[in-house]
This record gives C-alpha cells, sequence and structure tokens, in this order.
C-alpha cells in the first residue's frame, strides 16, 4: 500500500511529516493543556470545517489558552494544505492548541503562551461496517470537575480506559455514562437509537460532546421529515432499541451490531441517517 503522508502548518511554515514540537518542560507535556479538533476529507470534501474550526476556538478559551488564529484562518490553511494531496486516501484535519510554558512550576497554563499547529495526515478510506458496544463502569465527569464541553486532550485517556475495558471483554467501544447514569455517548462518538421509527439521543446536559456530526445529522433526519427525540436515556432504553447507530466526524453514521450479548442489525433509519449525511456532505464541499 502507498505511504501514508502527513503534513504540518507550525510558526508559519509547512513542514512535511510530524515535525517535533514539545520538550519535557513544556506545560502542554506535563500538564496536559492541550485542545484539538477533528475534521475528515473524503472524495475532495470536509463538512463542517468551518464548525470544527470554531470549535477548536472554544475549546483552547474553556481551558484558559489564547486561540491565536481565527477561525476563517484555520479553515482556509486547511483548504491550502489539502492541495497537497492526492485524493486518493481521506484526510484527517487536526487543528491544535497548546501551552509552551507555565512558568516555574506553574501549574496554570500561561496563555501568553499558546502555541497553534494544523496537522492532516492521510487516513486509509475503510469504514466500518459496524461495531459492538458494552455499558463502562467508567464514567464521564461534570462540567464543575473537567472542561467536559471543551475538546480537550486531558479528557481522553478517561474514554481511552473505558474502551480498552470493552476490548478486554470483546466489545468494539463502550457505552459510556454520566454521573447520574444515564447514557451520554461511546468512547468516540455520539450515539442514537431507533425505536417504533422515532430517533432518540441522549439531551446535552454539559456531560458529554453536542458533537458536529450529532447536531448536522438531527437536523437533516428533523427536515426529512423524521422525529428525533432528544432526552435523558438508559442504558435499558438503548437495549429495547429497534436499532442503534453512533456518529462522528471519523466514521460520519455507524450502526451498533451488538449491545451487550444482544445483536442486532444496521436498520432503515441508519442507512437513512448514512445517506442524508452523505448527500449533504457532497452539496457542503
Ligand atoms: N464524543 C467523543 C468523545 C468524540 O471523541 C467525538 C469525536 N470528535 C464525538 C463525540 C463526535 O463529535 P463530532 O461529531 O463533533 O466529531
Amino acid at each position: 500500500s502507498p505511504e501514508l503522508r502527513t503534513r504540518t502548518f507550525v510558526d508559519g511554515t509547512w513542514h512535511e511529516g510530524s515535525p517535533a514540537l514539545i520538550g519535557p518542560k513544556s506545560h502542554a507535556m506535563w500538564l496536559g493543556s492541550t485542545v484539538f479538533d477533528g475534521a475528515r476529507w473524503f472524495d475532495g470534501v470536509a463538512p463542517d470545517l468551518d464548525r470544527h474550526s470554531q470549535r477548536v476556538n472554544r475549546s483552547a478559551e474553556a481551558l484558559g489558552l489564547k486561540p491565536t488564529v481565527a477561525a476563517e484562518e484555520i479553515e482556509a490553511l486547511a483548504r491550502e494544505g489539502l492541495n497537497g494531496f492526492s485524493g486518493e486516501t481521506a484526510v484527517y484535519i487536526r487543528p491544535m492548541y497548546w501551552a509552551e510554558g507555565g512558568g516555574y512550576m506553574g501549574v496554570p497554563a500561561d496563555p501568553e503562551t499558546t502555541r497553534f499547529c494544523l496537522c492532516l495526515y492521510e487516513t486509509p478510506m475503510i469504514e466500518p461496517a459496524g461495531f459492538s458496544i458494552t455499558v463502562s463502569p467508567f464514567r464521564r465527569p461534570t462540567p464543575e470537575t473537567m472542561p467536559t464541553l471543551a475538546k480537550a486532550g486531558c479528557l481522553y485517556p478517561n474514554n481511552g480506559r473505558a474502551i480498552m475495558e470493552a476490548k478486554k471483554r470483546g466489545f468494539d467501544n463502550a457505552l459510556v455514562l454520566d454521573m447520574i447514569g444515564n447514557v451520554a455517548e461511546t468512547g468516540t462518538s455520539n450515539i442514537f437509537f431507533v425505536k417504533d421509527g422515532v430517533v432518540y439521543t441522549p439531551v446535552p446536559n454539559g456531560c458529554f460532546l453536542n458533537g458536529i456530526t450529532r447536531q448536522r445529522v438531527i437536523g437533516l433526519l428533523r427536515e426529512a421529515g423524521r422525529e428525533v427525540v432528544e432526552k435523558s436515556l438508559s442504558v435499558a432504553d438503548f437495549m429495547d432499541a429497534d436499532e442503534i447507530f453512533s456518529t462522528g466526524n471519523h466514521s460520519k453514521v455507524v450502526p451498533v451490531q451488538r449491545i451487550e450479548g444482544r445483536e442486532m442489525q444496521p436498520g432503515p433509519v441508519y442507512r437513512e441517517a448514512r445517506e442524508a449525511y452523505m448527500a449533504f456532505a457532497k452539496k457542503a464541499g
């Protein structure tokens, strides 16, 4: 297979590959002050790139960092960088901010030392046909305990251990609950189910990411006349579903094929959601 290419924009120039950017004294390295976002370019389109560019700046602000690059500029940089790719593979678009210094042993990040990079890297065009989920013993933190609405690196080790535990049990991903015990999201995506033709998804309560793909899919389904209900949902609600699917920038809309011991098939509403998303993506460019 051809080698997958990476390009990184940092300090005003494009670099081939993935340059080393932080050292042992970087605040980001020892205290985790990083935020990022992810959009994906495939078949010549990068849907909702503007929203992903806006969100990384909001994430930076949520951590007390200084977003130094305007969202429109991030979008323009991404489009400039994408010109260097063949289009034969998908390209992941990852803008990031981090704090370089916090002063001598300083716990608070010094916002004046915020740095930015934009990494574009080819990923195989493979789309998962579906995945399995098990209820995670690890939960989402509350907004009072962590910057839950930011796409911050510091939140992801918790998602990571939820997924590691799921894999140990023989599942692909975890269904993660919030502190009250309602379903929040998976380790990597937002989650929906279908019952009697109605689509249900957890109502954003500050404990999980209100994903850009989630909002897009809800809008498209409603435009198509489908009822979508956002409310607090339990594991039992999901166990009783006709269909379950997830949304996220990487794989867009993907069906769940097993929840705990229960096998399920990709259903008609999943296909409707995926087709509506792909049609939108084509038009959006
Ligand atoms: N939740 C988590 C934990 C995620 O990592 C992602 C992927 N960014 C999502 C939800 C979906 O968000 P989006 O649709 O904005 O990619």
